[in-house]
């Protein structure tokens, strides 16, 4: 149980609850609640919020989007950090500086209408600005980690940096970000024709809807493609489309995506998930690596 003292809160400006159901906040709509849940006004908010934590002894972590995340059923003890209401997004010459919470699509958005080149490979992709720095989000046309100029980040022990991220920082799904929390970031743009980005942003999305489901009910691909292989086509090639345990399915469009098909557990995406990792370890001897973020 969280100490009932949380006095640190005094100057706390955001919102914060306790025992917060989480599921509605993931794409997957799974998860049961967190202990305590903490939304920061803004950045001095969440110094106030981390120290505050930090002093009751709580632990926290943050929650961007919920799309890469498969959060317990049972909830998790300590408490979430939404950044949510850190979405301010800024097109500026040659750089957009953007909160850690504004959804990255509507970063993309903006950029593009302002003429601002550069983001279109993020085009319909799921989240906010800080889980996609997190976990150094892409299509095959690029990645963030490759546009990001430099990061805002608390620190563990409660200081504000400009991080300017050196060679190797972001590498395939992954960033050295570690238990520093995502401020904001500086993304790196080109002058641009919006028209043009527009339809760019178009024919993206179009092929992301051709070839895969949609936000909700999902968490985006589940394992990492292995180095220079497809991690959905050797799911697929074991034969797991459609196969199914409890409310969860191995997508029929795509099979690196499991749906929720309706009441879906954690527990149906772990055993659904120990399933297709041995499977694909007898075809093909690869040990699928997560992509997806596990909170127990
Ligand atoms: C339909 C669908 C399609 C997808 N397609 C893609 C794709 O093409 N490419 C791709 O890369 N991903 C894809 N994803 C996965 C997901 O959208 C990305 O990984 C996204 O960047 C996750 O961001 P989030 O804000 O939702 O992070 P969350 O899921 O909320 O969190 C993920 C991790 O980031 C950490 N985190 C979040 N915010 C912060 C912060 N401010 N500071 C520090 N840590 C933080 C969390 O603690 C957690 O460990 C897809 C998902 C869906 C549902």
């Amino acid at each position: 149980m969280l100490p009932v003292d949380l006095s640190g809160f005094s100057s706390f400006r955001g919102g914060f609850a306790r025992e917060h159901p989480l599921a509605p906040l993931t794409t997957w709509r799974i998860g049961g609640p967190a202990e305590l849940y903490v939304e920061p006004a803004d950045v001095d908010d969440v110094v106030v919020a981390v120290e505050a934590l930090r002093a009751s002894g709580v632990p926290y972590r943050v929650l961007g989007g919920g799309s890469n995340l498969l959060i317990s059923d049972r909830g998790v003890r300590g408490a979430v950090i939404s950044l949510a209401r850190l979405n301010r997004i800024d097109v500026l010459e040659g750089v957009v500086v953007t909160g850690a919470g504004a959804l990255l699509h509507q970063v993309v958005s903006r950029a593009a209408d302002a003429g601002a080149a550069g983001l279109e490979a993020l085009a319909g992709i799921p989240g906010r600005i800080g889980g996609a720095i997190f976990g150094n989000a892409g299509s095959r046309y690029g990645a963030i980690g490759d546009v990001t100029l430099a990061v805002d980040v608390l620190t563990p022990d409660g200081e504000c940096e400009c991080l300017v991220p050196p060679a190797g920082f972001f590498e395939y799904r992954r960033s050295r970000i570690g238990d520093r929390i995502v401020l904001a970031a500086h993304l790196a743009t080109d002058a641009g024709d919006p028209i043009t980005l527009r339809a760019r942003q178009q024919v993206l999305l179009r092929e992301r809807l051709g070839s895969q489901p949609g936000w909700v009910g999902n968490a985006g691909c589940v394992f990492k493609n292995p180095a220079g292989r497809s991690a959905g086509q050797m799911i697929d090639d074991a034969g797991f489309k459609s196969e199914r345990e409890g409310g969860i399915v191995v997508s029929p469009r795509h099979a690196n995506f499991f749906e929720n098909a309706g009441g879906g557990t954690a527990d149906d995406v772990d055993r659904l998930v120990n399933r297709v990792r041995d499977a694909v370890h007898r075809a093909h001897g690869v040990e699928l690596e997560m992509e997806v973020k596990r909170w127990r």
